[in-house]
């Protein structure tokens, strides 16, 4: 029998606890010290201040599973629910950290006792590839001769993907700041997948999973770009819960471990569909979790910030239900085998369970008097369109009549190989403004403003309490 993901959970935490790590409980997926981060998206969110020295705490090495929320924002993995493998808008990431204590080589050597120790995850080595920055030889040196991974299995990554410093494997917190190079681990799940080894061109593809990245926080960036090496360097490391998971229980796709079965099992019955391997029922059970948990942390659907992220992810949902024929609200429904299947992961949401549930069907059964409308005219648009481009005028009028969030329409046309003009659905939105404007007799137009409430914990809905920050335009 292999361990479920909740017993792969508290064995990373125990490994390093083992390790002299302290554990530390996840944080809030809406960040407190943070205004601009749109959730958390790592497990070092909440030790940025104790990595650049502003806040000490009684330990200098920690371990985490902290829940994470790659949706909008700069680390955006919305799209590729669905399509991949291997990513999710929620996820855990578990994590260990050093804060000044050790480096490279004892970040190295745990990595591998943790995933190859007869004790622990006993994984095959030949299945194992690491990376390294390109100019990082000392993390080479201890792969190739302290650990023995063959060097054909050791890929140098420089940073030459995208422009400077675009490349996964050179890490930095900001513009300035800590930053150093990483070291990410790949698994291996076989020939009969397509996909090639980290760095090659079809690297993209689901045989050659990240699983691990190890973050060396080595120098501090100036201003004026110079690297200043840290007199104290620190350790990051972020695994993918799931992806370890699918991997100890053998199987490719993160949607085939117990949780994800269990969700999509579910989602099935409560729709009342017998195919389970549709792809509607992977976006439905990953979006569930991101959704319940945002909500469970204090986020709302709304029209702006935070909350339109959460109302994005939830008409898409409720979308691919819709598609898959559910007659009635049911995405709520999946709340309750969700704290079920996440253990002590769902503690919290299990204390909010009927305001998660409520707050979820309200949504849902706002958006649904829209959504056939919308669907059937998107439909007669698809139909009736020549090319594969959809004109922004009838994403405008879809989104402004029908409530259909941009990329919900863009995952609608995706499926009929179609494209959406964001350019020209944008120039649309634009022209409502200045009709709004001129008639409202004002400048400016909150409205266009993407805020990031900061500063006050949260205490409620009433935004006359929190102070706002405004940080971008169109931050998404
Ligand atoms: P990828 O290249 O696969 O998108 P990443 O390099 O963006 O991953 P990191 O920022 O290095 O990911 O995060 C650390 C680990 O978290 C990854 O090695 C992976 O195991 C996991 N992870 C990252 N993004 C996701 C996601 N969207 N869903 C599930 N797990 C994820
Ligand atoms: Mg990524
Ligand atoms: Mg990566
Ligand atoms: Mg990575």
């Amino acid at each position: 029998m292999s361990k479920s993901t909740a017993e792969i959970r508290q064995a990373f935490l125990d490994f390093f606890q083992s390790k002299g790590h302290q554990i530390v409980s996840s944080s809030s997926l809406v960040p407190n010290n943070d205004p601009t981060l749109l959730f958390t998206n790592a497990g070092m969110n909440q030790f940025k201040d104790v990595f650049l020295g502003l806040d000490k705490r009684n330990y200098v090495r920690a371990t985490t599973s902290q829940r994470c929320v790659r949706a909008g924002g700069k680390h955006n993995d919305l799209d590729n629910v669905g399509y991949t493998a291997r990513h999710h808008t929620f996820f855990e990431m578990l994590g260990n950290f050093s804060f000044g204590d050790y480096f490279k080589r004892d970040a190295i050597q745990y990595a591998w006792e943790l995933l190859t120790g007869a004790q622990w995850f006993n994984l095959p080595k030949e299945k194992l590839w690491v990376t390294v920055y390109a100019t990082d030889d000392e993390a080479y040196d201890i792969w190739a001769n302290e650990v023995g991974v063959p060097a054909e299995r050791i890929i140098r990554i420089g940073d030459n993907k995208g422009g400077q410093y675009a490349s996964d494997n050179f890490w930095q917190m900001g513009d300035t700041g800590p930053c150093g190079p990483c070291s990410e681990i790949f698994y291996d799940h076989g020939d009969h997948i397509q996909g090639g080894p980290p760095g090659s061109p079809d690297e993209d593809g689901d045989r050659y999973i990240e699983i691990w990245n190890l973050v060396f926080m080595q120098f501090n960036r100036q201003a004026d770009g110079t690297m200043v090496p840290l007199p104290k360097p620190s350790v990051d490391t972020g695994m993918g819960l799931e992806r370890v998971t699918a991997v100890l229980q053998h199987v490719n796709s993160n949607y085939e471990i117990d949780v994800f079965t269990t969700l999509i099992q579910e989602a099935a019955r409560i729709i009342g569909t017998q195919d389970l391997s549709n792809k509607s029922l992977r976006v439905i059970a990953d979006h569930i979790r991101s959704c319940a948990f945002l909500i469970a942390d204090g986020v709302m659907p709304s029209n702006e910030n935070r909350g339109y992220v959460l109302r994005r992810i939830i008409r898409r949902a409720v979308r691919h239900g819709n598609f898959l024929g559910a007659k009635d609200a049911f995405f709520y429904k999946l709340v309750a085998p969700l704290i079920q299947v996440m253990g002590a992961a769902a503690d919290e949401l299990k204390q909010q369970q009927a305001a998660v549930e409520q707050a979820l069907k309200a949504e849902e059964e706002q958006f649904a008097r829209t959504l056939e409308r919308g669907l059937s005219l998107l439909d007669d648009e698809i139909k009736n369109l020549k090319g594969n481009v959809l004109d922004g005028e009838t994403a405008f009028r879809l989104y402004d009549t029908y409530g259909f969030p941009f990329d919900l329409t863009e995952d609608v046309c995706r499926e009929h190989e179609l494209t959406v003009d964001k350019d020209g659905f944008e120039r649309a939105m634009e022209a409502q403004r200045q009709r709004a404007r001129e008639t409202s007799g004002f400048g400016v137009d909150y409205n266009t403003l993407i805020r990031v409430d900061v500063a006050t914990p949260f205490t409620g809905y009433d935004k006359t309490q929190q102070q706002a920050t405004v940080i971008a335009l169109y931050q998404n």
